[in-house]
């Protein structure tokens, strides 16, 4: 199954990010845009890609004790950006020291459990808004756009794991896009995050 442990934003903090993203769908070129939806939005924490059945219990385990060893952060969506020339996101400011340890820990936890994790790029939380359908759409008055946006502050508490299907051509809506497989609550102590 193809798993990603994920960090997912409380309705409210939705709900403001649901209320920017009505407003660059009425921009120009809005239509070159695959918006991501609101049921699926997330932050990305640590990607594994597919994972055999059988690691699943030992991952699971790793994934409860990186959330006990973690303390709740505090974490807002703020501002946007892009990934190359068609992944466009929303982006967050806070405790982001603790959002890397995080997403550190769920990516060890991963390895340990046997799953392969490819090498990657210095992690930088973001959530998805949209991916551009061509490479030509400029993405800038979408980021223009997002620049302002400042969600208000929540309390990060749990660390999820999550199972991605993906979408099955000719069969619409057989199964939910993402589905929670766990959900641990952060119990690390303030200062006490190592
Ligand atoms: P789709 O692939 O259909 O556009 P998606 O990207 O949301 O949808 P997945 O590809 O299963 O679905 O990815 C799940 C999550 O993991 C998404 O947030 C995605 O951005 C992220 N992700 C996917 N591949 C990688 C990767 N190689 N490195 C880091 N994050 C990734
Ligand atoms: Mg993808």
């Amino acid at each position: 199954m193809r798993l990603f442990a994920a960090v997912v934003p409380p309705s409210e903090q939705l709900d403001q990010l649901d209320g920017v993203v009505a407003r660059l769908r009425r921009l120009p070129g809005a239509g070159g845009i695959r918006w991501t939806s609101r049921p699926g939005w997330h932050l990305t924490l640590a990607f594994m890609g597919e994972v055999e059945e059988e690691l699943l219990p030992e991952l699971l385990v790793r994934m409860e004790r990186a959330a006990h060893r973690t303390a709740p952060f505090p974490l807002r969506l703020h501002g946007g950006g892009h990934f190359g020339r068609r992944a466009l996101w929303a982006g967050v400011a806070g405790d982001l020291d603790t959002l890397r340890l995080l997403a550190e820990r769920s990516d060890a936890a991963a390895r340990r459990a046997g799953v392969a994790m490819d090498e990657h790029r210095r992690y930088q939380g973001h959530l998805t808004v949209g991916r551009a359908r061509e490479e030509g759409l400029s993405l800038r008055p979408f980021v223009d756009e997002l620049a302002s946006f400042e969600g208000r502050r929540w309390q990060v508490t749990e660390l999820a794991l999550v199972r991605s299907n993906l979408p099955v051509r000719g069969v619409p809506g057989e199964r939910p896009r993402y589905e929670t497989v766990g959900a641990w609550p952060l119990e690390g102590r303030e200062g006490l995050s190592g």
